[in-house]
């Protein structure tokens, strides 16, 4: 008899168990196989707050609500919204052309999406180096040897005279503004550093945390 009812006891657990586990199956969302990477309502907000000729408002790391967006990681593009896309990449141009930088990041103007404004020292001629616009940029290799370098950043306005840890050449990938991917190595060191300056913003980096090797 008292057998018996161990098996029982043992029954009765095991359904229940099984029950539970069934349960936990139903209430598992299936992983999405594609991002929605459609702009959101507060990212276009931002976008078309003004003309497209306009400056956007650079953030400060040393505002706290700034601070939390520089510090976060940034999505890729969606190539398909092209009005918005060419809105936002030319104020950002507009935005770091008048500010008097070499590179600019999404991020720093409120939009956490990969798009970097890069100017081409190791392109052009000695009064005029091209700028270039990249999305979804990576650095897919950096050079064994670092080097200390003078940095600055627009997102930190007043921290000066520091210097940061950076690869000497770097090799990156991009799409370029029509979709094409590209490969590229980056030999020329001023360049390769706002590549990685740049790059860095997009995954919630600043310099300052490069000041150490
Ligand atoms: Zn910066």
């Amino acid at each position: 008899m008292k057998h018996k009812l161990i098996i029982y006891l043992f029954i009765f657990i095991s359904v229940i168990a099984y029950s539970q586990c069934k349960k936990h199956e139903q209430t598992t969302t299936p992983p999405s196989s594609v991002e929605d990477l459609a702009f959101t309502d507060a990212e276009k907000a931002i976008v078309f707050s003004n003309a497209k000729d306009t400056t956007l408002r650079i953030l400060n790391y040393y505002i706290y609500a700034d601070s939390l967006i520089l510090r976060k990681q940034s999505r890729n593009i969606d190539f398909k919204d092209t009005t918005t896309l060419f809105y936002l990449t030319n104020r950002m141009f507009v935005s770091v052309i008048q500010s008097g930088g070499v590179g600019i990041a999404a991020p720093q103007l409120g939009i956490n999406r990969n798009i970097i404004w890069v100017q081409r020292y190791d392109k052009g001629t000695l009064s005029s180096h091209p700028w270039e616009l990249y999305m979804n940029p990576k650095i897919t290799r950096y050079s064994d040897t670092t080097k200390l370098r003078s940095d600055g950043c627009l997102s930190l306005p007043g921290t000066n005279g520091l210097s940061s840890w950076r690869a000497i050449w770097v090799n990156v990938e991009y799409d370029l503004p029509n979709g094409t991917h590209k490969a590229e190595h980056i030999s020329q060191e001023y360049t390769a550093h706002i590549f990685q300056h740049e790059i860095d913003h997009l995954r919630g980096i600043v310099f300052i945390d490069r000041l150490t090797q």
